[in-house]
């Protein structure tokens, strides 16, 4: 069978392109293929049963709505959040992208109006307080789904598209392209261990964080042109609502970067959520802190990343296995589990234990970590960086730096190849499209939708 368009991955930017495909020209045929499960079967047996029993394909991670379907979505309405290809695009066409997919949000019934907007007395003192302090306060317009609700709207979008004629295949894992001429003919996929084969001219790759190795050894299999990226590596913080207080009122999310003194390298805050609830990715040979907010359900902690954004120089070129040797360090002295640290034993040296996290005011929001010290796993550069970085919060946030922070390690983002894409979306391999997380340019729901679409843009223009 061939294909109009096929989409690897399903997830946000896969799921907006197919939408803009189908709205565009109705008669398309379109083909979504995705490693995990439809959106309505991703259950984790966690929720029921209490503890992970580590599925083979983690329904957390991978399946239809991609790492959306789990976020906390909040949709940043601005092209300097959430990823750079307005490096390559400009940065007109990508917010107004950004607006076409607002429009897609309101169709299938999300109302509410963007925070971020206006500056009252409040955000004003936090702005100065910043300025005072060399910390960039990056303040756009920011819609929030929450977890649930985003989960509602991309059951009723997924449900459009099959009403449309969109198939979507699931529990296919991407194996390879098939290539004829240096123009990309089709995929082959893995199906319960056996080989399948789908045919287009035109394949919108969007694996996301979870299919960023595959992407990249697709780029090395193929010979398609990428170089290395940057990773994001830190810490998820936890602490209690009402040290936030401010700023969670008054910005929902104030996203802050800084450099630090001593090595100049990037810090900034991303992903922050109100009153919500740290969240453990696993993989299968090690575990990664992230975190999420419900609409409904609330608890009484913020989580935050801090992150410090680190690119290599030649001729190291192994950025994905540096940071995933980190994370399995981790996991190897906490037995697969997330490493958890007091800010006040990090800076006495000793590790956290139980009975001394007993002590504090905050009640951590998950049970998946053992208490430890973060020292033994992260290297000194990065652990530096954090602290100098905590400390700089606790001045335009009194009280950050607190015995009551939780540290969770590691959180890391793999954005660690850079696929060479046009301003189209295109890479080096003609008919073949890199969008989203996987694609090195895309680090959030709003520049992976605006991805997908401008590729489907160009393609529906051939
Ligand atoms: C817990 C959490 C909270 C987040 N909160 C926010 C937020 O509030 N705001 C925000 O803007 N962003 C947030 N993000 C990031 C956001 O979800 C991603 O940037 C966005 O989903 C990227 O879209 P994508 O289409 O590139 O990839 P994804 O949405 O990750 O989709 C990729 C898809 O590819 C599939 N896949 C992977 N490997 C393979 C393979 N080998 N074969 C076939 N299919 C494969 C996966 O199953 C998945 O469905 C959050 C992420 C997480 C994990």
């Amino acid at each position: 069978m061939k294909y109009n368009i096929i989409f690897l991955g399903g997830g946000q930017a896969g799921i907006f392109g197919a939408y803009e495909a189908i709205e565009k020209n109705p008669d398309a045929k379109v083909l979504i293929i995705d490693k995990g499960k439809m959106l309505t079967q991703r259950i984790c047996p966690k929720e029921k049963i209490g503890t992970c029993v580590n599925c083979p394909t983690c329904s957390i991670i991978y399946g239809m709505s991609g790492a959306g379907a789990f976020s906390d979505s909040k949709f940043n309405m601005d092209y300097r959040v959430g990823g750079d290809v307005h490096t390559i695009t400009g940065k007109e066409i990508v917010n107004n992208t950004i607006l076409d997919v607002v429009k897609v949000y309101r169709k299938f019934g999300f109302t509410e109006e963007p925070t971020g907007l206006k500056y009252n007395s409040v955000m004003e003192e936090i702005k100065k307080d910043c300025i005072v302090n060399g910390v960039q306060l990056v303040d756009t317009p920011t819609m929030h789904l929450g977890t649930d609700g985003s989960r509602k709207l991309y059951t009723k979008l997924i449900q459009y598209l099959l009403d449309k004629g969109v198939e979507f295949l699931t529990e296919r894992e991407v194996d390879k392209l098939i290539i004829e001429n240096n123009s990309v003919k089709g995929v082959v996929v893995t199906h319960k261990g056996a080989e399948e084969k789908y045919y287009s001219d035109y394949i919108v790759a969007g694996l996301g964080r979870s299919g960023a190795k595959k992407m990249e050894e697709l780029c090395k299999t193929h010979n398609i042109n990428f170089e290395n990226g940057a990773i994001d590596i830190g810490v998820r913080a936890e602490i209690p609502d009402i040290i936030m207080k401010d700023i969670n009122e008054n910005f929902y999310e104030a996203k802050m970067i800084y450099y630090s003194r001593n090595y100049r390298d990037k810090m900034r805050t991303f992903c922050s959520n109100p009153s919500g609830f740290i969240a453990a990715e696993k993989y299968n040979d090690f575990i990664l802190a992230n975190g999420h907010a419900y609409k409904d359900r609330k608890s009484t902690n913020t989580n935050l990343a801090l992150l410090c954004t680190k690119k290599f120089t030649k001729p190291f070129n192994q950025p994905f296995e540096y940071a995933t040797a980190i994370a399995k360090m981790s996991a190897m002295l906490t037995g697969g589990k997330l490493m958890v640290q007091s800010y006040a034993d990090l800076k006495e040296g000793r590790r956290s234990t139980d009975e001394r996290l007993a002590r504090l005011n905050i009640v951590p929001t998950t049970e998946d970590y053992v208490a430890g010290d973060i020292a033994l796993a992260c290297p000194q550069r990065l652990l530096d960086n954090i602290m100098e970085f905590i400390e700089v919060l606790d001045k335009i946030t009194p009280g950050f730096a607190s015995a009551d922070l939780l540290l969770y390690f590691p959180e890391i983002k793999f954005r660690s190849t850079r696929i060479e894409i046009d301003k189209n979306m295109e890479t080096s391999l003609k008919g073949l499209y890199a969008v989203g997380d996987s694609s090195g340019y895309g680090s959030g729901l709003n520049i992976a939708a605006v991805m997908g679409i401008l590729a489907v843009r160009d393609i529906l223009s051939k």
